[in-house]
Parts: structure tokens; C-alpha cells; sequence
């Protein structure tokens, strides 16, 4: 069994309570590894490292920065295999995935950002004859990183890769639930010439190190990937310290389907949009709105590929889905099945646990699943289930659809599938979601901005808008 520990001040260590926490592999069930159980102790360590740590690694300044992040991004490549494979076990995700998505952005994401500070401008604004403004970035200091299990090395250093380069030090926390990736990365960092105290990691439970990086008046700026109720939380604490905050949160995502698409692309993407990880990625469409002209063909097609999709061993190639996170995660979203029903969902396929055989007997496995006959109010259609479940409405009309489609308390994306360039603009531009796709899905350039709307979020991340978010702007004006 491996044993995941804290990195503090360059130094793998476990939590000062010297408690532990397991952790499970979803494929099986079984206990994988162990974690410390930190907690605002074990914080407090983190946050003194980095402070310490502040003057070295602002002084080794952006091209010193970028290197050291690059290097790192070039270990994790020449390790991919190993980190890949442990993604998969620690998650559940298939292996091909976390080889050709989660790793490969890992990797992208130190790439992106050591390369992109070096680009990152200062403005000038200039008053004829008077006086010259200029806007100096400086890192913040201290930032906390906080992120969830969907994805869990890919979103880890969509925070940290910024926050280093911008010239910070991090007091980092991944979920506890896929805790094992992070603490490989934290293995390399010497080696990448990393000074000591620059990222720490403090493992642990959300409501213990979570709650310790948001209190901790220290730590100016927190950035935060995970649920609105926890979102909501941070922002509840971080509040009246005047923190710095970037929230991350929930989804309900829309695809509407317009009568003019390309069937077999829509149907293809939509198969993947619904059911890639599990259906967990924030990014996944969760209300497929097909126009009522094709509904019932669109409807036939795609449950009859959703029937086809093979849910079984991650580390097989013949599986398209792995299981689902966490016991506790799979009743969940059971009971979502569940409430579907009651609230008078037809189930067309799934619904049900998948019960595996051998060694994946103990598993947490569900079949990908699919609803229709449910209205955009229900709880069902409003509420995030953030696992293979997907429902079915229809609309008549683009007006219909645009307000279908703004009908949750969320909006972080949506996805829409129409061959009519001046409906797309327009569609697109009614929607009330953070990043919209036209007949594509998770196409993503990391210049562009991150982040959702209502209840999804605040603030930006990716590109400039992450760098942006890392650092305090100080306008100095000076007289001509
Ligand atoms: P959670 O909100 O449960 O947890 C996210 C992180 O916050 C974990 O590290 C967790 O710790 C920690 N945490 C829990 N409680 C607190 C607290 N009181 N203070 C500070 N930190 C805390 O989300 P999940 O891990 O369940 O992730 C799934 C959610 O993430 C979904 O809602 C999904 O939509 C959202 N998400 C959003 C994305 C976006 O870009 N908008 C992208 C990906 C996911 P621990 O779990 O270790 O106890």
C-alpha cells in the first residue's frame, strides 16, 4: 500500500496529529494508499515555508521561474506512463484517458504558463503632456490552490502552474479522495530546481486543511475548483477578510441540437460530451435539447450508441467508462437515478449499478444512463448529478431553446450543434454561460478565459485572466 505524504518546505512528511486517512480504488474498492490527515497545524508549517520561501523565488524572476517550471513539466512527461496509470487507479477514469487527457495537460499546463509569464504584459496609459500611467504586476505572496478529484493532476496545476509562475508560493491542497498524483508531482519538484517552501502541499479533509488555507489571514488569495455548496462556503469565510477569490463551482450544462446540424456529429460528440470520465467533468453536457422535428430520431440513434458504450475495467482498453469516484459518489448519483423516476423520468437505458466480476466485484460501476420525459424545473434538471446521466428535452423554437437552456441556477458551458452560422452567433451570445461550444466540445486553448456564471462561479482562469488573478495591479502615475 502506498503512503502519500505532505511536501513542506521541500521535505515529504506526514500530518503533525500523525493520523491517516485511506484512500480507495474505485475500481475494486479496495484501499490503495493512505493519506495524512493535516490540519490547520500542518497549514500553519505550509504557510511559514512559503512566506520564508517568497523573496528567493520573486528574485529568481520570470525567465528563473519559467525554466524551473519547464523542466518540471518535462519530468512529468518522461514519466507519463507511471503518473497516467496512477490516475486511473487512484480515480477510476479509463487509462487511455488519463494517458491522452489528464497527463498530456499536466504536462501543458506548466508548458502554457512557464512560457506565457514570459509574454505577460505591464499596460502604459498615456495623458497627452501630463503624465504616464504604467500598471506594475507583482506576485500576491502566499496563495492557496484548492481542487477537486474529476480530474485531479489536470486541474492541480491549472492552479499552481499560474500561481508559481506569476511568483508566488503556494500552500496547495488536492482532493483527499485522489490525493495520489499530486503527491507524485511533489516528488520531482527538487529535481526540477524547485526552491524548498515554493509549493507545499498539505494533504487532508476539506473541512480540516480546506477550511485552515481559506481562515488563514496569511494567505490573501484563494483559488477554488469544486462544488457551489463548498464554493460558497470560502466565499462565506473569505469575505470579510477582503480575499482575493476565484471560484470555480458547479454545472447543469446544456446541448441543444437544432434541426439544421450535422446528425452524425452532434450524435458522436454528444455521446462523448455526456459520458468522457464518467460523465464527471464539469464540462460535460448534462440537458440534451434537441428540436422536436428530430427528437425522436436523434433520441433512437443516440440511446442506441449509449447501449454500445462498454462499462468495465479502467485498464482495459475495451472500456469507454471506468467507475465512478467514490462509494459514496455512486449512491449519489443512484439516487438521482432515482429521483428521476419519481419525479416521472422515463429511464431509456442504464439506471443501474453495474456489477463487474472477480477482483472488480467491490467496484463502484453505473451503466450510462439516459431520461427523457421530464420538464426543465424538475430537480432532476436542475440539480448537478456530476456522473453518466444525461436527460432528454425537446424545443420548437430558438427562443424556446435559449430558455431552456438558461433555466438552471448555473452556467458554466454549453454546447450547441447547428450548421446556421447567423443562429450560432445568435444562440450563442443568448446563452448565459461561461464558455460555449458551436459543434464541438472540449476544444480548448488555454489563452482563453475560464469560469462560469451564476452559480458557477467567479472569475476567470486560463491565460492572461489566471496570471491577472495571481497578481496585484498598482497603477503608478508619474507626472511629465
Ligand atoms: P468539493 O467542493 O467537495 O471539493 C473540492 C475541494 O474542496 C476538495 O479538495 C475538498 O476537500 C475541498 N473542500 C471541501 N470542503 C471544504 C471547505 N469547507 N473549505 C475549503 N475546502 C474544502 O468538490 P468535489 O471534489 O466533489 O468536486 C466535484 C465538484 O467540482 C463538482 O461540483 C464539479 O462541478 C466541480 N468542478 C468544477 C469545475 C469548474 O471548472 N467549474 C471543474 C471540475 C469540477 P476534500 O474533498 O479533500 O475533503
Amino acid at each position: 500500500m502506498d503512503l502519500i505524504l505532505n511536501l513542506m518546505d521541500g521535505v515529504s512528511m506526514p500530518a503533525v496529529s500523525n493520523a491517516w486517512i485511506d484512500v480507495y480504488e474505485p475500481a475494486t474498492g479496495a484501499v490503495l494508499a493512505r493519506l495524512p490527515d493535516s490540519d490547520e497545524r500542518d497549514v500553519e508549517l505550509a504557510y511559514l515555508a512559503a512566506d520564508r520561501a517568497l523573496a528567493g523565488w520573486k528574485a529568481m524572476g520570470r525567465e528563473g521561474r519559467s525554466n524551473v517550471l519547464l523542466r518540471l513539466a518535462q519530468l512529468i512527461e518522461d514519466d507519463l506512463e507511471a503518473f497516467a496509470q496512477l490516475e486511473s487507479k487512484d480515480n477510476g477514469k479509463p487509462l487511455a484517458l488519463a494517458r491522452k487527457v489528464d497527463i498530456p495537460r499536466a504536462v501543458a499546463n506548466f508548458r502554457f504558463f512557464a512560457t506565457a509569464i514570459l509574454h505577460f504584459p505591464s499596460e502604459a496609459h498615456v495623458m497627452d503632456d501630463v503624465a504616464v500611467n504604467w500598471t506594475d504586476r507583482q506576485p500576491i505572496g502566499v496563495v492557496g490552490c484548492i481542487s477537486p478529484w474529476n480530474l485531479p493532476l489536470y486541474l492541480f496545476t491549472w492552479k499552481i502552474a499560474p500561481a508559481l509562475a506569476a511568483g508566488n508560493c503556494v500552500v496547495a491542497k488536492p482532493s483527499e479522495v485522489t490525493p495520489c498524483t499530486a503527491h507524485r508531482l511533489s516528488t520531482l519538484c527538487a529535481r526540477a530546481g524547485m526552491p524548498s517552501g515554493v509549493l507545499n502541499i498539505v494533504h487532508g479533509l476539506g473541512p480540516k486543511v480546506g477550511a485552515a488555507i481559506t481562515a488563514h489571514p496569511g494567505i490573501p488569495a484563494i483559488s477554488f475548483t469544486g462544488g457551489t455548496r463548498t464554493g460558497a462556503e470560502i466565499a462565506r469565510v473569505a469575505a470579510p477578510m477582503f480575499k482575493k477569490l476565484s471560484l470555480e463551482l458547479g454545472g447543469k450544462n446544456p446541448v441543444l441540437v437544432f434541426d439544421d446540424c450535422d446528425m452524425e456529429e452532434a450524435l458522436s460528440t454528444t455521446v462523448r460530451s455526456s459520458f468522457t470520465n464518467q460523465g464527471q467533468i464539469c464540462l460535460c453536457g448534462s440537458r440534451i435539447l434537441v428540436h422536436e422535428r428530430i427528437y425522436a430520431r436523434f433520441r433512437d440513434a443516440f440511446v442506441s450508441r449509449v447501449e454500445q458504450l462498454r462499462v468495465g475495467d479502467p485498464t482495459s482498453p475495451d472500456s469507454d467508462l471506468g467507475a465512478v469516484v467514490s462509494r459514496d459518489h455512486m449512491e449519489k448519483v443512484l439516487s438521482y437515478i432515482d429521483l428521476a423516476r419519481t419525479e416521472g423520468g422515463k429511464v431509456l437505458c442504464g439506471g443501474t449499478r453495474v456489477q463487474l466480476e472477480g477482483a472488480l466485484s467491490g467496484g463502484w460501476y453505473i451503466a450510462p444512463t439516459v431520461i427523457e420525459g421530464l420538464g426543465p424545473q424538475c430537480r432532476t434538471n436542475q440539480e448537478e448529478i456530476f456522473g453518466p446521466v444525461v436527460t432528454l428535452q425537446s424545443f420548437t423554437s430558438d427562443e424556446e431553446a435559449i430558455a431552456l437552456a438558461n433555466s438552471t441556477p448555473y452556467g458554466l458551458a454549453a454546447v450547441i450543434w447547428t450548421t446556421d452560422l447567423k443562429r450560432s452567433h445568435r444562440v450563442a451570445r443568448a446563452i448565459n454561460a461561461g464558455i460555449v461550444w458551436v459543434n464541438c466540445w472540449m476544444v480548448r486553448d488555454l489563452r482563453t478565459p475560464f469560469g462560469g456564471m451564476k452559480q458557477s462561479g467567479v472569475g476567470r482562469e486560463g491565460g492572461v485572466d489566471a496570471l491577472r488573478f495571481f497578481t496585484e495591479a498598482k497603477n503608478i502615475c508619474i507626472k511629465l
